[in-house]
Parts: C-alpha cells; sequence; structure tokens
C-alpha cells in the first residue's frame, strides 16, 4: 500500500471533497496516513476565502519541498498535489512559483486524480522524478461525480454530501463563481442512493451542502421534473434510519415559501439555519449585490419563526466592507438586534482578487475595520450566551460525535448545533441521547446524561 496525506482547509465542502479524493485513490492502493513524514502523495485541499490564503499555501509548500527532497534523498518518491479553490484560482502562479509541485487540480476535476497518477509519466518514473507538471484546473464538461467511486467507504455520525456546487450569483466579494463554477445540481436519484449508502454506513445525520444549497433544481429521473431543495427534503426524510437532516449555505432570495414550509413539517430537519445576510446596511448589500435587502430577510425569519418557533438561526457578517461608513455599521448591530442570532460568523473585508470590490476606491482603513469587528462580536457573543442560557435546565437530544478534550467526557451536538458536552463512556458515540443541560458557556453547553428512560431522544 502507498500512503496518502492530506490536509483540508476551509469550508464543509473541501472536507467532503478530501473524503471523495480518498476514496477515489483506494483502487490505486494508497491508504490514509495522519503522518506526512511518510506520505508517498501529500495533497493539499486549499481554501481562498481566507485572507493570504496564498501567501499561506506558499510557506506549507516551502516545508513539503524540504520534505520531498529528504525523502529522495533516502529513495523515496512524494507527489505533491494542491487541490482546491487556490488551485483553481492561482494554478499557473503555483507552478510558477513552486515548481516542485507536482499535481495542481481544481475542484471540479479531482476525479482526473487517479487517471493522473496511471499515467506513464508517474507509473515509469524513478525516485528522482523532479515532477509530473500536471494543471488541471478546467471546468470539465462531465460532472466529477459520475467519476467518483459509486461506494462511499468512510462515513461519519454526521456525514455530509453535496448535492449541488458553484454560484450564479456574483456577490463582489466573493471567488466561488470564479473558483467552483456556474451553479450545477446533482441528480436526485444519486443524492437519495449517496444518503442511503451514509446511513447504512452508519450516519445518523446528513449535512445537504451547496455553496448556494437551497438554489438546488436537480432532476429527478423518475419523471425528469426538475426538484427544488425542499422537494428533496421530504424525499431523503423517508430514509429509513436517518434521524437528522441538515443544509447549508442558504440565499436569502432563494428561501422559497416550500422550503420555510418544510422546516415545520419534516421531522428530522433541525430547528437551525446559516442564512447569510453578510450587512444590515441596504446601501451596502446593495454594494455586495447580494439581491436582497434587510426587509427580504426579515420576511424570510419571521415566516420561518412562525412555522418553527424554536428555530435557531446563524449569519455570516463581512464588516469593513468597500464604502462601508459609520452609520452603515451602526444599521448593521441594529439589525442584529432585531434578528437576534443563536451564532454568527463574522470576518474583515479582504480583497481577493479578481472579485470587483477588490478595486473598490473607497476600502476602509484596518483599524476601523478592527473595531467594527470588534463591536459586532461582542454583541454577536453575547446573544449566542443569551440563546444558550435559555437552553439551561432544558433536556434535549444531543447526538453524540466524538471525545471531548475534557476527561471522560463525549460531545455532540444540540438540535440547534450547539456543542455539547457530557461524561459517558464512548459507546454512545454515534448515538442520540437525551442531556440535562447544566451549564451554558458563550460556545458550549454541559449537561448530565439522563436515563434512556426519560422518553424522546429525536
Ligand atoms: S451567493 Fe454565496 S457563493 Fe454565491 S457569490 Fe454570493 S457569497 Fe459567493
Amino acid at each position: 500500500m502507498k500512503k496518502v496525506f492530506i490536509k483540508s482547509y476551509g469550508c464543509q465542502m473541501n472536507h467532503y471533497d478530501s473524503e471523495r479524493m480518498l476514496e477515489s485513490l483506494t483502487p490505486l492502493a494508497f491508504q490514509q496516513t495522519e503522518s506526512v513524514e511518510e506520505a508517498d502523495m501529500v495533497i493539499l485541499n486549499t481554501c481562498h476565502i481566507r485572507e493570504k490564503a496564498a501567501d499561506k499555501l506558499f510557506s506549507d509548500l516551502g516545508r513539503l519541498n524540504q520534505l520531498k527532497n529528504r525523502r529522495q534523498q533516502q529513495g523515496h518518491k512524494t507527489v505533491l498535489t494542491v487541490a482546491g479553490c487556490v488551485a483553481q484560482a492561482e494554478g499557473e502562479e503555483i507552478q510558477k512559483r513552486a515548481p516542485y509541485v507536482d499535481i495542481v487540480i481544481g475542484p471540479q476535476a479531482y476525479h482526473r486524480l487517479p487517471q493522473i497518477l496511471e499515467t506513464p509519466a508517474y507509473q515509469n518514473a524513478d525516485e528522482k522524478i523532479s515532477t509530473l507538471g500536471v494543471v488541471d484546473t478546467e471546468f470539465p464538461i462531465e460532472s466529477k461525480f459520475d467519476h467518483l467511486p459509486k461506494n462511499r467507504s468512510k462515513t461519519n455520525v454526521s456525514a455530509f454530501l453535496t448535492i449541488q456546487e458553484g454560484c450564479d450569483k456574483f456577490c463582489t466579494f466573493c471567488v466561488v463563481p470564479y473558483t467552483r463554477g456556474a451553479e450545477s445540481s446533482r441528480p436526485v436519484s444519486d443524492i437519495v442512493k449517496e444518503a442511503q449508502q451514509l446511513v447504512s454506513n452508519g450516519a445518523q445525520e446528513i449535512i445537504l451542502l451547496g455553496q448556494n444549497v437551497n438554489a438546488y433544481h436537480g432532476i429527478a429521473e423518475k419523471n425528469a421534473e426538475s426538484w427544488g431543495l425542499a422537494r428533496l427534503l421530504y424525499e431523503l426524510a423517508e430514509i429509513d434510519g436517518l434521524r437528522r437532516l441538515r443544509y447549508t449555505t442558504s440565499h436569502p432570495l432563494d428561501m422559497g415559501d416550500d422550503l420555510i414550509k418544510a422546516h415545520g413539517k419534516i421531522d428530522v430537519l433541525m430547528p437551525y439555519l446559516h442564512l447569510p445576510v453578510q450587512s444590515g446596511s441596504n446601501r451596502i448589500l446593495k454594494l455586495m449585490n447580494r439581491r436582497h435587502n434587510t426587509n427580504d430577510y426579515e420576511r424570510v425569519i419571521n415566516q420561518l419563526r412562525s412555522i418553527r418557533p424554536d428555530i435557531a438561526v446563524s449569519s455570516d457578517f463581512i464588516v469593513g466592507f468597500p464604502g462601508e461608513t459609520d452609520q452603515d455599521f451602526k444599521e448593521t448591530l441594529a439589525f442584529v438586534n432585531k434578528i437576534g442570532y443563536a451564532q454568527a460568523f463574522s470576518f474583515k473585508y479582504s480583497a481577493r482578487p479578481g472579485t470587483p470590490a477588490a478595486t473598490h476606491d473607497h476600502q476602509v482603513d484596518e483599524i476601523v475595520k478592527d473595531r467594527r469587528l470588534q463591536e459586532l462580536q461582542a454583541l454577536l457573543d453575547q446573544q449566542q450566551h443569551d440563546f444558550n442560557q435559555k437552553i439551561v435546565g432544558q433536556i434535549i437530544p444531543v447526538l453524540f460525535e466524538k471525545t471531548s478534550r475534557y476527561d471522560h467526557q463525549i460531545q455532540g451536538r444540540s438540535p440547534y448545533m450547539q456543542l455539547v458536552h457530557a461524561i459517558a463512556t464512548n459507546e454512545l458515540i454515534g448515538h442520540i441521547r437525551n442531556v440535562r443541560v447544566d451549564l451554558a458557556h458563550p460556545h458550549s453547553l454541559v449537561g448530565t446524561l439522563q436515563p434512556v428512560s426519560s422518553g424522546y431522544t429525536g
């Protein structure tokens, strides 16, 4: 067996892609290793969302080149691969600045990895091979999903399943439409089959993934109709043994009535929604090309809350978007107060080369961005703590996923996506059990396991 080390950066979709890359390499006798030192192949599955992603990549690559040289002196070949969104956006630059990288492959082309590794250049090369020099960052006509192994080999208790990729929205700060390409949805039957397999492999929860997941419009082979996300959720909810269903990330514009209603009708659909608003200022939303305003967003949240009053809402925020004034920022704070979030992610705006906002004239000073970010995060942390506090004393079902870093504890997620720690044995990992919440920290809960006879654990 040969060994492959893979490091995933960024979003859940990259983690899903990494799992699929590993599965596609299994027929070539590769097995995963946690030790980069012993790897015959190293894959960095990169993310372009973080600031200075490319700089970070080049410094990682510098270290890996030293490792590659050391291994070469010991007679071992190491295939260095850069995958993901930085590969897509900076493929040529990587080849220029790090010519020792063997393969640069974009997120829509990684199903071709086995094919590349079977080329004579790889197969016949002796240990002195310098580089394969393959750059594959096209958006192929064929869907990678048709070429990936049909059988999912590994499954987590909470498993990701990509149903949709790419985006046609073109928010002015975002690289996704350029790195992942145009919006495309997988056929219904493929998704259902994969979900069934994940459940029969032990998944209790499935998190449907897509850059714009609620824009899903896959073809149902039965009648060649196009299904939206709501209809797909109803179908997946029928899978025997599936206890929890979630989806992320959504766009407010694609929260149709049918999808909102599904939150009141599908038991296994968890009462949690990540719905990024990005800013509470309509002027900034327009500059961001978000195509929704704060009223649209509020209407969706109100509808959801009237159908599912306990739903926990989460969001992303960007502060210091070019042109953002103190008044715009105040409007964001006021909007956060109005909506009330269970949790949220907030970031300082940083320019992504090639996006329209990157060349906007009115970039905001870093000191101002820092101040605004601190202020917003303090408010969001307070809201998260308040939301957690309200759950103290309640008994909630927790899906335990892994051992906790605290002694004798395991950890899992509440229906509202909160991290919950409880004293319990590892045998409960992979199961849903009732927990009485004793303590709320700002970012997690601590509770006591309840006897199985304590009733509902759905
Ligand atoms: S909708 Fe999301 S993925 Fe699409 S461009 Fe906007 S931020 Fe990027």
